[in-house]
């Protein structure tokens, strides 16, 4: 299939972009990587009348961590670059441990930030990854720039909170203290395709004792949703297989999963079992778990 016809605007700042996005208001959609919207176009889902490439602005694609520690992203960073960052592999293992399930290497290396958290899909692994590392989106307007925090930016499937005319301009993401440790399990029918169930969690010990717990779980309902309330019970103590299969029962129980072409409701509930289960254990560590640590 070919795109319905278009044409092509690359802008050198976030100004310039701003002001096409209200020249051509109604008719013009940003190109980040193309990863997700090419398809869209060429399948006629989507058919921009002016395509906005933010390509040509350097500093949407800067990728450094600043003097509160925090590490800034722009929305142009590819999913690859992440993986290749030492500064991210150091400080947000998390993402490190997440990005290779992030579709396929070739779709890495153009697919972006922005575009995966713009695009919304439910079973995308990037917005999960924001709520779960606390991450806070800088949306830009015309002459003014708000703050969002990564659970109020995905709103729905393929919806976020930008308003026409706005545009992602980056995203932050804190520091971790030492202690913090991160567990990952996602269900697809084939590696790098999206997932029908997945789960992102984090634990952080201190002397053997879990002190803080954080759980995410996506691809089942309209976005992802964070579910601390689930581990509970884990706080305060050093993880035992019990605990960590009763966290799993809960949050499964809580969740309302979607019935889709590709898993059905109960299904996916089954799925949320496994893959709370499995986050958890990776993030609880190698050692024999129930072992003091
Ligand atoms: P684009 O396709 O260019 O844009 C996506 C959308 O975001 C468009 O609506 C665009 O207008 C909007 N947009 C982009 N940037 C901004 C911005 N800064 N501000 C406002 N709006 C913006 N993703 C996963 O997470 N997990 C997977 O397992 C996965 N598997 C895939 C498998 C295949 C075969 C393919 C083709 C894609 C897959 N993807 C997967 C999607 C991939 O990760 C894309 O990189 C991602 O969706 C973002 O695409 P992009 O950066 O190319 O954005």
């Amino acid at each position: 299939m070919k795109p319905g016809s278009f044409s092509y605007r690359r802008p050198r700042s976030v100004t310039e972009a701003l002001d096409l996005l209200r020249e051509f208001s109604g008719e013009a959609k940003i190109i980040a990587g193309g990863q997700s919207l090419v398809p869209a176009m060429n399948l006629r889902l989507a058919a921009p009348g002016v395509l906005v490439d933010l390509g040509g602005i350097p500093a949407l694609s800067e990728l450094s961590v600043d003097e509160r520690g925090r590490l800034l992203a722009g929305p142009m960073v590819t999913h690859a670059r992440f993986l290749d960052d030492p500064r991210v592999q150091a400080g947000w293992p998390a993402i490190g441990k997440v990005m290779p399930y992030v579709a396929h290497e070739a779709i890495r290396t153009r697919g972006t930030l922005g575009g995966s958290l713009c695009h919304a899909d439910p079973a995308a692994e990037w917005p999960a990854l924001c709520m779960l590392l606390d991450a806070s989106m800088t949306i830009c307007g015309p002459g003014y720039s708000r703050e969002v925090g990564a659970p109020d930016f995905s709103v729905g499937v393929y919806e976020t909170a930008l308003k026409e005319g706005e545009l992602l301009a980056g995203v932050a993401f804190p520091p971790f203290a030492p202690g913090w440790r991160w567990g990952f399990c996602e269900i697809s029918r084939r590696h790098g395709d999206f997932a029908l169930a997945g789960a992102m969690a984090g634990l952080r010990f201190d002397a053997g004792v879990i002190r803080e717990a954080r759980l995410v779980v996506f691809a089942v309902e309209d976005r992802p949703r964070r579910m601390d309330a689930a581990l509970s019970h884990l706080v305060g103590h050093a993880p035992a297989a019990d605990g960590l299969a009763m966290a799993a029962l809960s949050a499964a129980t809580a969740v309302s999963p979607r019935s889709d072409l590709h898993a059905s409701a109960d299904f996916r509930q089954d799925l949320v079992l496994a893959c709370v289960e499995r986050a958890l254990g990776d993030a609880a560590g190698p050692e024999p778990i129930g072992a003091a640590r």
